[in-house]
């Protein structure tokens, strides 16, 4: 790699010298391609990657900002929200935007209804949302940034968001109620219906998110598997949020926004009409929206299609099914609640499962860990089904590695590390670590 940069070369590199150390650079980086990986990236297959990039670099320099200056970017993106709302329930009221991912889609539902209770309930100062402690933390991200309170309510012991204490949780400056359809520790599906009922009930709105099952979940259902109703076409979902760059199999920076109506999604917006810049209008968060992104989505949806998106539904679902039962049947390890689709988790009641994924990474397994309480997490792809098998063998003797060190061995490494974390009772201490955990994210050493 050379020694680390902290200026600019004073004369800049030959492009193969750039590119050489690019490949030098990424040589310890997961190793997705392979199916190492639980997390992070969803693979299709080489074949949908190739038009992926193709289509990215077609408009990797168009602008978004401005649709007008490029109707095709504004083409692109009003027919992926069109096949979004197809796909989701919605009906020709429905109105939606692209954003650059999930936490983007969730922050603009938070705003909207934020600004909408502004409108709508103005004797509210201080409004609340109230969403089961399973939900993404972006809602969090979006409470901090919004000034709206998350109100946090516990789940059922098959991880499901439940309706009764989201009822107690309701007070008089709630002005909005989360589902995930499904949540990403357990993968699974809130009781949608009942949530959407309490919302309507209230007058206040709901938000599904749907970023991790939106692009799979309608192709689960035609295929025969018992999928809970979660769209736009539950009464009372006011919106819903479906992540393109997941199971949608884009490009990253893809995912997609619906609201019930354009008078809700009229709440989103930004506008200034008085800078000497011009008249600036703005849908979502961000200024400059990579063109790339939203042709790339445009471009992998069309080229899937229906056929497309269940195949590749197929393979997920059955692979996560080989998946669970193979773990099932390690008798020391369970799979929690029961996953609605093609991500789960597992845990144990008698083996350290943090030491367990030390061990599982010493096999080349890069292995996700989740907290309260502690268990591993599963993100299914079809990059799975040929090494499903291998998965299974190694994880079987993890756990009999993991077992044999007996219930006085001290974790190490990471195990160590997350152990102690999970237990520590002042939450404080928890955050200043990973703050130093994110300042080192960016020290070049
Ligand atoms: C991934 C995910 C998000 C956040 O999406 P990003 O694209 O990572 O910003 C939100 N909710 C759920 C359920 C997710 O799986």
């Amino acid at each position: 790699m050379g020694t680390p940069a902290k200026t600019l070369p004073k004369k800049g590199l030959p492009r193969e010298e750039v590119l050489a150390r690019m490949e030098t650079a990424r040589s310890g980086d997961a190793k997705w391609r392979e199916g190492r990986t639980w997390s992070l990236v969803y693979f299709g297959g080489p074949e949908i990657t190739a038009l992926l990039k193709e289509a990215y670099t077609r408009f990797f320099s168009e602008n978004a900002l401005n649709p007008m200056a490029f109707p095709s970017l504004k083409r692109f993106e009003a027919e992926v929200v069109a096949m979004t709302a197809a796909l989701l329930g919605g009906d020709d009221r429905t109105v939606g935007n692209m954003t650059s991912g999930g936490s983007e889609s969730i922050m603009m539902a938070v705003k909207t209804a934020r600004d909408w209770a502004r409108a709508e309930r103005p004797e509210i100062t201080e409004p609340e949302m109230v969403l089961p402690e399973t939900a993404h933390p972006a809602f969090l991200k979006a409470a901090h940034y919004f000034g709206v309170k998350a109100v946090r309510t516990p789940v059922t012991c098959d991880w499901r968001a439940d309706p009764e204490a989201m009822r107690r949780a309701v007070t008089r400056s709630t002005i909005l109620l989360v589902g995930s359809a499904p949540a990403y520790p357990q993968g699974t599906v809130d009781p949608i219906p009942e949530i959407a009922a309490l919302a309507a009930e209230r007058g206040v709105l709901c938000h599904v998110d749907s970023c991790l099952g939106g692009f799979i979940l309608p192709f689960v259902r035609r295929l025969g598997y018992r999928v809970p109703d979660f769209d736009l076409s539950v009464p009372g979902v006011t919106s819903i949020s479906a992540d393109v760059h997941k199971y949608g199999f884009a490009a990253k920076g893809a995912s997609v926004i619906l609201y019930r109506d354009t008078g809700l999604r009229r709440h989103q917006y930004f506008t200034f009409a008085d800078w000497c810049g011009g008249l600036y209008a703005s849908p979502t968060m961000t200024g400059t929206r990579p063109g790339g992104a939203i042709a790339a989505a445009w471009a992998v949806m069309n080229h899937l299609g229906e056929e497309g998106y269940l195949e590749l539904a197929r393979i997920s679902m059955e692979t996560a099914r080989r998946l669970i039962d193979g773990i099932e049947a390690i008798p020391e390890l369970r799979v929690m609640g029961r996953p609605d689709m093609t991500v789960f988790a597992f845990t144990s009641d008698e083996i350290d499962v943090y030491t367990l994924a030390e061990v599982m990474e010493k096999k080349g397994w890069h292995m996700d860990r989740q907290q309260l309480p502690p268990s591993l997490h599963m993100m299914v792809t079809p990059a799975h089904a040929g090494v499903a098998d291998r998965f299974l063998g190694d994880l079987e003797e993890a756990v009999r590695e993991v077992a044999a060190l007996g219930p006085d061995h001290q974790p190490e490494g990471m195990a160590a590390i997350y152990g102690g974390m999970a237990k520590m009772p002042d939450r404080g201490l928890v955050r200043d670590f990973l703050a130093e955990v994110m300042d080192d994210w960016t020290r070049v050493e």
